[in-house]
């Protein structure tokens, strides 16, 4: 588990919410802003669709407490939030004066976000990628087509199914990959929003015996204050289960701090610096196979997993 960072994450909130608007705007539509505004009313006094669209994750718990205090809930009230949830996976199409088209959709979320690594696993890559498959037109029509489709994934943290009117609220919409979306999280809570603040905690090792520096049954990676921090995350995404396969890189770690003495990796840096590395991280990272500062571990699998036990071992500073 990760967080999310991002220097201008309420900008990208912003253009989301005006891509909502823009669309709702425009009228003669069954669910404009009229309808949004009146369905939120019902539940949540003094609150507008757009503070739905833009609340915080801590503001998205509070509304969460609200819905689930009421007695009543006719979820037919929020077919139009699903709706444009199902309008923005394929783009909300707006026209610019000169009559040109733009889109905004999920894949605009994903990308602008930056993000090549699920934040809840910190494990499977989610690349978008666009591929080509056949499909059927209608049930009626057997003719097949070929069409785009994209394979990047938006979990609802709160799911749209028991809250529908959080389905496009930007903070709710965590890009991820699929095995923690649908094969894990499904329709369950968890305990941590990628886009709050993460209470800070590491991955640590623990030595079982002399083996430990070639042999994976010699050490064991401590969970201890993952499994506080994260609590819900840690089970439902089973980052033990998952993490205890990728013991060999711990391994690689291990033998390399043993294998590369200070001195070593010293002369390395002054060789080099200020043209292959930037500072002794950059040349650690060229030794073990891309470990990564905090700020980018978004980028790279396994990435806070590989930092946290380099630390450990005093390989980084
Ligand atoms: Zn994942």
């Amino acid at each position: 588990m990760i967080p999310i960072q991002h220097r201008d994450l309420e900008k990208l909130a912003q253009r989301h919410w005006e891509a909502i608007k823009n669309y709702a705007e425009k009228g003669t539509k069954k669910f404009d802003l009229k309808y949004f505004d009146d369905a939120i009313k019902k539940y949540f006094e003094g609150i507008t669709f757009e503070q739905i669209v833009l609340a915080s994750p801590s503001e998205i718990d509070d509304l969460v407490e609200i819905w689930n205090a009421h007695q009543c809930k006719d979820k037919e009230d929020f077919q139009g939030f699903l709706t444009y949830y199902g309008y923005l996976t394929n783009g909300f199409v707006r026209k610019k004066e000169n009559d040109e088209e733009t889109k905004y959709s999920s894949k605009d979320i994903v990308e602008s976000l930056n993000i090549s690594v699920c934040p809840y696993c910190n494990r499977n890559y989610i690349k978008l990628v666009e591929t080509e498959r056949k499909v059927k037109e209608e049930i009626e029509v057997t003719k097949e087509e070929k069409v785009k489709i994209r394979i990047d994934e938006l979990d609802h943290f709160y799911p749209k199914k028991k809250y529908p009117f959080l389905a496009v609220s930007f903070y709710n919409l965590i890009p991820s990959c699929k095995t923690c979306n649908q094969t894990f999280k499904g329709t369950k809570l968890v305990s941590v929003n990628p886009y709050s603040k993460i209470e800070e905690f590491s991955f640590g090792l623990k030595i079982e015996n002399s083996k430990f520096y070639y042999d994976k049954d010699g050490f064991c990676i401590d969970y201890e204050r993952a499994r506080e921090v994260l609590k819900e995350n840690y089970k439902v995404f089973h980052i033990k289960e998952l993490y205890d396969q990728h013991k060999d890189q711990v391994l690689e770690l291990i033998q390399k701090q043993i294998t590369y003495p200070d001195s070593y990796i010293d002369e390395l840096f002054k060789k080099y610096e200020g043209t292959f590395f930037r500072n002794k991280e950059d040349v650690i990272r060229h030794l073990s196979n891309g470990i990564m500062e905090e700020e980018n571990f978004h980028l790279r699998p396994l990435s806070k997993l590989t930092h946290d036990i380099a630390q450990e071992l005093g390989l980084l500073d």
